[in-house]
């Protein structure tokens, strides 16, 4: 697949590398160095890193994306991995870290069977956001935007462009699909850093055939959002990952990065329904536990978890060995109940993460330190998988998440935390 950015991206090749070699350096001026394409398929497979300029910030400061490409452009499977969306969201930044490392092992011994995409930073604006000794990723401060939700809609355009070419061959249609899905952020024009960042990052995965955006929870166990139409598919990946909720949805409202990637199959699925048009983009978002939780041995388990799906997918040479057990079952986005504090005071709690909720449990107290103590009770059943790390609530404030089967009556328009 062409570069979608040859106007702002330079790509150098870098020589093979050993164990435990550093990650690539940031390519120099030298953009006549052989591209990596270009090298035999028998040699080992080569390992480049782009940078992809942002807009300057308000302090003038030159800021980028720096890309880390692993395989042949163009293979397939197509694998994109970022982290750091969210920027005050830490584990998955170094889980790509680690990853990237074992890539390069990976390639010198020519074990990548396909392209793999990996961005460990795709937040640089959030990352830089830091005051009153907090860094502050979430939102964008200038704008009050949450950093993964408005990404463009594709499928009205891309649906337009494709309507001549869809017919009865699957395989035919996913080409015209992808790159209809390119040419439409071609033609687009993002103004400021913000929308270019999401333009970059969507123009870097939205063909990929595996994207997976790495967050964390304020306090949580590990989980996932995905499709629905992406289930049980990606059922390899819940078990590598440990995971102990997934969170299903077609559309979930507010078009977050992973929906952007994903969500045009589905709709394209729907305009042409005569026609085979597959979810060919598993798309998740991976909730790797509590933004904070940074340990050495989850970095390694993590990643070694992720490349093991990798490898299990056909993106990395080698057994994968035996998959794990899955230890949840996935439920409805509909069916999260968001455990809500009705007034302000400290949260004190009485259900731990992972414990399974039964209808009516006590989830916790808010006491108010000048007066009365108020009870904040589930209303499905399920585990309780997330809880906010600052325990101090106000009405409306989201303290708890339970991966509830039913539906609820109140879980409707946007139903991801804001
Ligand atoms: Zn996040």
């Amino acid at each position: 697949m062409q570069d979608p950015h040859p106007t702002d991206s330079t790509t150098s090749a870098t020589p093979d590398t050993a164990a435990e070699t550093p990650l690539p350096e940031a390519p120099t001026a030298d953009v006549s160095a052989s591209h990596p394409v270009s090298k035999p398929a028998s040699q080992p497979s080569p390992v480049s890193r782009d940078h992809l300029a942002l807009p300057a910030g308000g302090a003038g400061a030159e800021r980028g994306l720096e890309v880390l490409r692993f395989g042949t452009p163009g293979a397939r499977p197509k694998v994109y991995l970022q982290a750091g969306l969210h920027a005050d969201e830490l584990p998955g930044m170094l889980v790509l870290r680690e990853i990237a490392l074992r890539l390069q092992e990976e390639a010198a011994h020519g074990k990548i069977v396909g392209e793999i995409v990996v961005v460990p930073v795709a937040n640089p604006i959030g990352l830089a956001q830091h005051g009153f000794g907090v860094l502050q990723g979430r939102f964008e401060t200038e704008s009050g935007e949450n950093f993964n939700r408005g990404y463009p809609d594709l499928a009205p355009a891309v649906a337009q462009a494709v309507s001549g070419q869809i017919g009865p061959d699957p395989v035919a249609n996913v080409a015209a699909i992808r790159a209809a899905m390119q040419r439409t952020l071609a033609g687009m024009t993002p103004e400021g850093a913000l929308d270019t960042l999401r333009h970059h990052l969507l123009a870097l995965a939205c063909d990929a055939d595996i994207v997976l955006d790495l967050h964390a929870d304020n306090q949580a166990l590990v989980h996932m959002y995905t499709g629905t139409a992406l289930w049980p598919d990606a059922q390899d990946l819940a078990a590598e990952l440990d995971a102990r909720a997934v969170l299903l949805c077609a559309l979930s409202g507010g078009n977050p990065f992973d929906e952007a990637c994903s969500g045009p199959w589905w709709a394209l699925a729907e305009a042409f329904p005569d026609q085979p048009i597959p979810p060919a983009c598993l798309s998740v978002t991976v909730e790797l536990r509590s933004n904070n939780d940074v340990a050495e041995r989850l970095v390694r388990d993590d990643a070694m978890a992720i490349l093991s799906f990798l490898r299990r997918r056909g993106a990395l040479a080698g057994e994968a060995g035996v998959m794990p057990r899955l230890l949840c079952v996935a439920t409805p986005l509909e069916a999260m109940q968001q455990v809500i504090a009705p007034v302000e005071g400290i949260v004190l709690y009485h259900a731990r993460l992972g414990d399974t909720i039964r209808d009516g449990d006590l989830i916790a107290t808010i006491v108010d330190p000048l007066g009365d103590s108020t009870e904040v009770r589930a209303h499905t059943e399920g585990v309780l998988f997330a809880r906010h790390d600052q325990p101090f609530a106000w009405p409306g404030k989201v303290i708890g998440k339970i991966a509830g089967a039913t539906p609820l009556p109140e879980r409707t328009g946007n139903l991801l935390t804001d």
